[in-house]
């Protein structure tokens, strides 16, 4: 499968009166594409810091990149100027977040909104830019998209808020969409209706995705591949079905006992007991071992290496490593 996006060996700190924060620390993975690739975790485990550093949104100062590369098409996107990543930020890779109303301006209609973003990097007349715009809210569900361009934001309910965004990171036909928790805010029926729409939308576009989310049933909707972050690692990477049907890291095996699911009995949810680590001082061994039941010394002391259990599934855990023996022996 083509990969389109390669994220190799990413670190991500911020700088704050109490010191140092590693927020990522040593993440890799690839987006092949249109594909959906999520990243799940507990609130703070690096997951939107990962994905607006693709961006290159981490505002530096306090933010600082303090390794790795991001290759889309043979650039590494963290050597580019400000200038250069302009012209790839909305035309190839395009973000979308959690509250829309953060990425509309409530003073300016929606088809002026989606018109200066195409205008911004294609040049287009005002009437090809218009267009465009009408043919991208019939895209997402919007229905009269001719009327409803001439209205503000106020007019349109969440659902369709979040529609309009959407519509508006697409518009220049982007590679790559990332999305940080963009059904968060909406209830239930409307976030299935804008997962549905994601699904339909790659279906005609060949988009490929990041989706960030720390909702595992978002996931299970719309995912085919799960990369699952904890303190600024990722400790498990497979298919949606190895993921849930297969887990293999205690962490990730506690996220999926702690999400309700309709075939749970009384008792079967189970929260995973204490808290992530400290990221100003992360542990040099595994960063889930003060929470893991099967925790071991050598745990610890050296942080696990990876084990792959497919092509497309591994895993960063002692338990699933036979040289954990030989090292529990050394020490
Ligand atoms: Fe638990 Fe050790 Fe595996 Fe970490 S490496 S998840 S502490 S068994």
């Amino acid at each position: 499968m083509e990969k389109i996006l390669q994220v190799r060996d990413l670190h991500v700190s911020f700088s704050t009166y109490g010191g140092e924060v590693k927020a990522v620390r040593g993440v890799n993975f690839d987006l092949h594409k249109g594909e959906t690739l999520a990243i799940v975790g507990e609130s703070g485990c690096g997951k939107s810091v990962t994905s607006q550093t693709i961006m290159r949104l981490i505002p530096e100062p306090p933010g600082r990149i303090t390794g790795g590369e991001i290759i889309f098409k043979n650039m590494d996107l963290i050597k580019m100027k400000e200038t250069e990543i302009r012209k790839i930020r909305g035309a190839n890779i395009s973000m979308i977040f959690q509250d829309p109303m953060t990425a509309l301006n409530p003073t300016i209609t929606i088809g002026e909104q989606i018109m200066e973003g195409i205008r911004q990097h294609e040049k287009v007349s005002r009437d090809e830019a218009k267009r465009k715009a009408i043919e991208m809210l019939s895209l997402v569900g919007i229905p009269n998209p001719e009327i409803r361009l001439k209205q503000y934001p106020h007019q349109f309910s969440g659902g369709m808020r979040q529609r309009i965004v959407i519509a508006m990171a697409l518009v220049c036909e982007p590679d790559v969409l990332i999305a940080d928790e963009p059904t968060t805010a909406l209830d239930v029926t409307i976030q299935a209706q804008i997962l549905e729409l994601f699904r339909d939308i790659q279906k005609k576009t060949g988009v490929s995705i990041v989706l960030i989310t720390h909702d595992l049933g978002v996931v299970a909707q719309v995912a085919d591949r799960i990369a699952v972050m904890y303190a600024g690692k990722i400790v498990e990477l497979g298919t949606r079905r190895e993921i849930f049907y297969q887990p293999q890291h205690p962490y990730t095996r506690g996220l999926l006992q702690s999400v309700p699911r309709l075939d749970m009995k009384k008792g079967d949810l189970i929260p995973i007991p204490g808290t992530p680590p400290d990221l100003f001082s992360p542990p040099v061994g595994c960063a889930f071992a003060a929470r893991c039941p099967y925790a071991m010394e050598v745990c610890d002391r050296v942080y696990p290496l990876k084990t792959y259990l497919s092509n497309h599934h591994q895993v960063d855990c002692w338990l699933q490593d036979e040289r954990a023996k030989k090292l529990v022996s050394t020490y």
